[in-house]
């Protein structure tokens, strides 16, 4: 039987876990939240208590961690322990710099390592329809596809190391101001006496057609089961997004491009957050506009 480590339990990394071990790989988790083991509906996971141990019994190791100063930290810890017979994987969405730091520290002890950024939300993480955004060397990457096709229906090598991370933060640059212009166009349509379930039906079949209407209304009670239906609660934290505009505004600095409306929408999910709500879903943005 296949052994991985997972490092990191939370919203996504539980239903990557999970789909894992309900596929015959013997999985070992990690987190500092120890309560994560309780909402596991799979009791095969074990619960390893260091990471040392967690290297030592498992050849690939995936880490799915807030931000990019914890996984400089986690990996760290990793690569000391680790040898050249471990693969590390990083599924977080976390900067291109520090992603490209603690890879380069991983291959220069001969540790193979990858940056595999997901999208697809905790519906896509629980139901194992995530996309994999990769960044790491053919080989590598060709070793690991079959973790990848167990949690994703898609996986796609963008380049080398880094390049992972670069095409997620494009990806959630362009999320961010999709579902304020869901929000807007909602609004208006109420405002103008419009059935929302009947502009659902037009939207989700239109031109105007897009992830953030089909797979995640933001609207309670209206199209596919969303965070919006459990009030927010859980999903991907509008915090996280905020991270995520951060880094897609930091990079689009260091190489002079243009990003006008992510500056714009990080004023409103900054807004958010500094309001007290950057643990609800970021759908919520839709009622403050
Ligand atoms: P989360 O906060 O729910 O989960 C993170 C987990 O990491 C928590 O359980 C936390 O206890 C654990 N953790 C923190 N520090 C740790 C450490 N030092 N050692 C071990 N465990 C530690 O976050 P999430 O929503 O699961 O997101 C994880 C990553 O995936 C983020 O980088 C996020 O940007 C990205 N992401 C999230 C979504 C989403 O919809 N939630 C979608 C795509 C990508």
């Amino acid at each position: 039987m296949q052994k991985v480590g997972f490092i990191g339990l939370g919203n996504m990394g539980k239903g990557m876990a999970q789909n894992l071990s309900k596929n015959n790989i013997q999985i070992s988790g990690f987190d500092v939240d120890k309560t994560v083991f309780n909402n596991l509906k799979d009791n095969k996971i074990k619960q390893e208590k260091s990471l040392e141990t967690l290297v030592k019994n498992n050849e690939v190791l995936i880490t799915m961690l807030p931000d990019g100063p914890i996984v400089k930290n986690v990996w760290e810890q990793l690569i000391n322990h680790s040898d050249q017979d471990n693969i590390l994987i990083d599924c977080s969405t976390i900067d291109v710099e520090t992603s490209m730091y603690v890879q380069k520290l991983a291959n220069s002890e001969g540790i193979k390592t990858l940056d595999a950024p997901v999208s697809g939300g905790v519906m896509g993480a629980d139901s194992g329809t995530l996309t994999f955004m990769v960044g790491g060397n053919f080989d590598t990457y060709s070793s690991c596809k079959y973790l990848f096709d167990i949690m994703g229906k898609n996986s796609i090598l963008c380049g080398e190391n880094g390049a992972g991370q670069s095409a997620k933060i494009c990806n959630n640059m362009l999320l961010a101001s999709t579902m304020i212009a869901v929000g807007e166009s909602f609004n208006l349509a109420k405002n103008l006496g419009l059935n929302l379930e009947k502009l659902f039906e037009v939207l989700s079949t239109s031109s105007g057609s897009c992830w953030a209407i089909n797979n995640y209304c933001p609207y309670k009670g209206i199209g596919p089961d969303s965070p919006a239906d459990k009030n927010y609660d859980g999903g991907f934290a509008t915090s996280l997004m905020n991270k995520d505009l951060s880094l897609a505004i930091s990079a689009a600095k260091s190489t002079d491009t243009k990003v006008n409306y992510a500056l714009q929408s990080q004023h409103s999910y900054a807004k958010l957050v500094a309001d007290g709500h950057g643990n609800l879903d970021f759908s919520c943005i839709v009622e403050k506009l």
